[in-house]
């Protein structure tokens, strides 16, 4: 992947933003220059929350290359409050923490590493949102 190409996704990869449809309503990731649902060619950029729930997961052992430092982790289809199926790897947990109908939100992440010319590429990861953390300690 080329420099600009990488420049042109960073607001897609650092914020969640999608597209929202003004005509329907439908809110998409990743976002389309067209809404699939009416054919409207109005849409607008929406920024998703970031927040949602693991709908599946499987914890990957064999990693593509550029992502052999976080073997094992866990790559999750986390269902966003607003509706969209996102994948991502789950941060922050155990690979044996992870759950169907875990509650995650996401964070920025250092995603992979290029060898040769040390290119670190952030992006989205989800993790357990930490007010959970808190309300667990003060149970
Ligand atoms: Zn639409």
């Amino acid at each position: 992947m080329d420099m600009p190409r990488h420049w042109r996704l960073n607001e897609q990869r650092y914020n969640l933003v999608g597209t929202e449809c003004p005509a329907c309503g439908a809110k998409l990731f990743p976002p389309r220059p067209i809404c699939p649902d009416c054919n409207c060619k109005e849409v607008q950029p929406f920024r998703f929350s970031g927040q949602g729930e693991v709908y599946s997961y499987s914890t990957v052992f064999q990693a593509p290359s550029g992502y052999e430092e976080f073997v094992p982790y866990t790559v999750a289809l986390v269902r966003l409050k607003e509706g969209p199926l996102v994948t991502a790897q789950l941060t922050d947990m155990d690979n044996d923490e992870a759950r169907v109908g875990m509650k995650v939100e996401m964070v920025t992440r250092k995603l992979r590493e290029y060898g040769e010319d040390g290119v670190i590429v952030y992006g989205y990861k989800f993790r357990k949102p930490v007010a959970d953390y808190l309300e667990t300690e003060v149970d």
